[in-house]
């Protein structure tokens, strides 16, 4: 799970990492109370889940008298597609000059792979394409508790020492919150010493128990029905509704959606061994969504059994139109259920999905 640059950044407060003062807002209301917290310069961060969102005009700067309207206009912005519900106010930093610095695993190595380039600000991977002299690599042995001081001399050469520090806490951060990756790009020297001006932090997903997070994410209300069920759900912006058991066939249904130039409007993998009263609850939060006209059912009897399938399609009785495909564990009762109730049904999952995009469109 990625962290926002506001959870990364109060991570790297907690070790000692220093960070620009600064404060979440929701409103643009909640900034004028709390601004003389920071300097006479500020700067407003949207903190939505992409990068470069200084390039796109998601960080700006402002002083008092402009930083009420300024955030203002931010919150009603879309920042890469992504609407702003909130904005790190944070202290201006006089920048004089943006290093990069990560943790991430190296995977044929497995160990801890530490990345200092003196050119930050900038994606890493620019920096690699461009001047991959720049990028200092150097690879953490297993159970090391700190970095050897070598070790952060080859990194850093001539940068100041006190990045040698930083180094250190943010191996210490990558290695007890079980992340998969610690960035700080960029980290920056200023006349009042170094600080992370952004921050990205990955958490392994299989340590969110051990690390006591709850995920955070922002969910729908149907996300969130799906997470209760056990279901694999995701929200896109078509019409077609579709359901699938496993996440191969279900992907494959949906490329085949595309294929032939449809647009899904959300898809649901119900997972094995579906039973019928599973199958209802997919086929109605499926057909939840106002902008779905039609959805495609296609189900691969193994350990499901076509005629739980069946009954749960029935079961949910929703006003759209189902097409579906069924095919091994008891095919023929799962089709005989269904047959003469109004559903289409077909041998293929290439016809199917046909029907489906000609019914949409
Ligand atoms: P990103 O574009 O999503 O990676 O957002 P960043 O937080 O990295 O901000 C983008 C760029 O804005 C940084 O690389 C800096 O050059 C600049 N920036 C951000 N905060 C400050 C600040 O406090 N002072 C100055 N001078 N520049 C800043
Ligand atoms: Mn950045």
């Amino acid at each position: 799970m990625k962290l926002r640059e506001y959870e990364a950044k109060k991570v790297l407060r907690d070790y000692g990492i220093p960070v620009p003062a600064g404060f979440l807002i929701r409103s643009a209301d909640e900034l004028a109370p709390r601004i003389h917290e920071l300097g006479a310069q500020i700067v407003l961060k949207a903190q939505v889940d992409v990068g470069g969102r200084g390039k796109a005009g998601g960080v700006l700067k402002a002083d008092h008298e402009t930083a009420v309207p300024v955030a203002r206009d931010l919150f009603n912005k879309k920042i890469k597609g992504l609407p702003v519900r909130e904005i790190l106010a944070e202290q201006y930093l006089e920048i004089q000059h943006e290093y990069y610095l990560s943790i991430t695993i190296d995977r044929s190595k497995k160990q801890p792979l530490i990345l200092f380039a003196d050119s930050g600000g900038v994606e890493i991977e620019t920096t690699a394409r461009e001047r991959p002299a720049a990028i200092r690599k150097a690879v953490a042995m297993p159970l090391m508790k700190d970095i050897p001081s070598f070790m952060l001399r080859e990194l850093t050469g001539s940068a100041p020492r006190e990045i040698d520090q930083v180094i250190n806490k943010l191996y210490h951060v990558f290695c007890e919150k079980d992340a998969l990756l610690a960035e700080i790009n960029p980290l920056v020297t200023t006349p009042k010493g170094v600080f992370a001006a952004d921050a990205k932090i990955i958490i392994d997903d299989n340590a969110l128990a051990r690390q006591g997070i709850t995920v955070n994410r922002d969910l729908s209300e149907r996300e969130r029905e799906a997470e209760r069920h056990g279901f694999s759900y995701v929200e896109l912006n078509g019409s077609i509704g579709v359901i699938g058991n496993g996440a191969g066939l279900t992907m494959a249904t949906l490329d085949l959606i595309e294929h032939y130039g449809g647009r899904a409007a959300n898809f649901l993998d119900v997972g094995g061994g579906a039973e019928s009263e599973r199958v209802k609850n997919a086929v109605r939060l499926v057909a939840s969504v106002p902008s779905v006209r039609v959805i495609v059912v296609n189900l691969l009897g193994g350990i499901t059994r076509c005629d739980e399938v069946a009954r749960g399609i029935i079961a949910a009785g929703i006003p759209q139109k189902v097409i579906v495909r069924l095919a091994g564990t008891n095919e023929e009762e799962g089709k005989k259920l269904l047959a003469g109730k109004g559903y289409e049904m077909l041998d293929t999952m290439d016809l199917v999905v046909k029907k489906a995009v000609a019914v949409a469109t």
